[in-house]
């Protein structure tokens, strides 16, 4: 076992306050992931990804600083990864999932802020996550207020770049984005000393549309009838994808993939014949926050989609890879992002459209609407997703809820009763 110490110490981490947070982790993975029967055994690379989360990656992360590549931490996925792998930098996702880090956060943020933000302000000011502690930048984005007044207290500790997301989808909006995206270029260029060139982001959009392709294809066993991978694994998976390095991600999930087909073949899968399926929609589900799917999970019923940004959204749409020009990749860029529907846009009526083609193509009996307390943007769309899926006919239930384990019961109850519905 490698002793990842002395690298926490070198990064100035709190090392007494990292002892206690490493002490939950196992546990939590432990009761949620390990009691899994019949997991596909592709599953082990991402328990050691998992387990080791403030090892092997930071121990990577720094050793590429060493020879002067710039690590670029990256907050929602709006950030176009392409760009800063393109420059010579490395993107990894810093979004925090865990309740340890939420009352550092709320040492400098209003109590009713989402779990997220406080969770990620905190694992900076706790200086107990090395990722975070590792960043050389942070780029952030203009999408909720919470975010946006985040980045002034971050921007303190590291330097955050802030791209400026458009609210509405209209071609000015795609234009303007594309025109973020040009100057976020000029920045990663500066920060890295390197110049994107026609050839590095031609393989840039490769690397992570094939990250993109491999997710697809994971969910891909998700629509069928008799799933081969429990809905609890894809959610780590997907968390999982947001750090790891992605060229290894693409070839470690396409393994696990050729797995599953070989499972399938075998007529092999996770669940209860006949077991019910339920699609979550709603606000992202950092690692280690698996609270809801391993509620559902419990009860026998399977999870086969998220319409999350720790989901479908992340990986949908690709970038269109036949352009020549750093104009033309740029633009294509700017379009792929701009189809992602996240509530902070308006109207954002391609989002319902999407989870009603994906109750069909998952074949969901039910939805649950899971968004983050306090989070307004979710919330308050949750009133057009929740009308919008009763009128077509499909159960949905709403669900508010943070990190900490204090409405578990209360959540569970929840559940059980809309299952029954389901049932019926
Ligand atoms: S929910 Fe919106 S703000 Fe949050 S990560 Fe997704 S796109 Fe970004
Ligand atoms: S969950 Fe909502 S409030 Fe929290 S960061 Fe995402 S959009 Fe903002």
């Amino acid at each position: 076992m490698v002793d990842y110490r002395k690298m926490w110490q070198d990064l100035n981490m709190d090392i007494e306050a990292h002892d206690q947070l490493c002490k939950v982790l196992p546990q939590a993975f432990g009761d949620v992931y390990l009691s899994q029967k019949n997991q596909p055994e592709g599953m082990a690379y991402y328990t050691t990804a998992v387990l080791n989360i403030h090892g092997i990656r930071p121990a990577e992360l720094v050793e590429a600083q060493k020879s002067g590549t710039k690590i670029f931490g990256t907050f929602c996925v709006y950030v176009p990864d392409e760009i800063i792998f393109a420059a010579g930098g490395i993107a990894t996702g810093l979004c925090g999932g865990s309740q340890f880090w939420v009352s550092s956060g709320e040492k400098v943020l209003p109590t009713n802020t989402c779990s997220l933000i406080k969770a990620s302000i905190g694992a900076r000011l706790d200086r107990t996550c090395p990722f975070f502690s590792i960043a050389d930048i942070f780029v952030g984005e203009t999408t909720c207020d919470g975010k946006k007044k985040a980045w002034e207290i971050l921007n303190k500790y590291t330097p955050v770049y802030v791209m400026n997301l458009p609210q509405q989808k209209r071609a000015k909006d795609v234009a303007n984005w594309a025109q973020e995206i040009r100057e976020f270029l000029a920045k990663a260029e500066e920060v890295t000393g390197n110049k994107v060139t026609t050839e590095s982001l031609n393989r840039a959009i490769k690397l992570v549309n094939d990250k993109r392709r491999a997710l697809q294809r994971l969910y891909s066993f998700r629509k069928l009838s008799n799933p081969p991978i429990s809905g609890k694994d894809c959610l780590l998976i997907s968390q999982i994808a947001f750090y790891d390095d992605p060229a290894r991600f693409t070839e470690m999930t396409n393994k696990l993939c050729d797995e599953l087909d070989q499972r399938v073949q075998n007529g092999v899968g996770v669940y209860a014949p006949n077991a019910k399926r339920i699609l979550f929609t709603g606000t992202p589900m950092a690692i280690p926050n698996w609270k809801l799917h391993h509620i559902v999970e419990s009860e026998s019923v399977a999870v086969v989609g998220e319409e999350t940004c720790t989901g479908i959204r992340y990986f949908d749409n690709l970038v269109d890879e036949n352009q020549t020009t750093l104009e033309g990749m740029i633009n294509a860029l700017a379009e792929r992002y701009m189809k992602i529907n996240c509530a902070c846009f308006t109207p954002n009526s391609a989002r319902i459209e999407d989870i009603k083609r994906y109750v069909r193509e998952y074949g969901a009996d039910g939805v649950i609407d899971a968004n983050l307390k306090f989070c307004t943007l979710y919330d308050i769309e949750g009133y057009t997703v929740e009308r919008a899926l009763k009128e077509a006919g499909v159960a949905v239930l709403g669900l508010e809820t943070d990190y900490s384990d204090g409405d578990f019961a209360q959540l569970r109850t929840r559940v059980e009763a809309f299952l029954e519905i389901l049932n019926v």
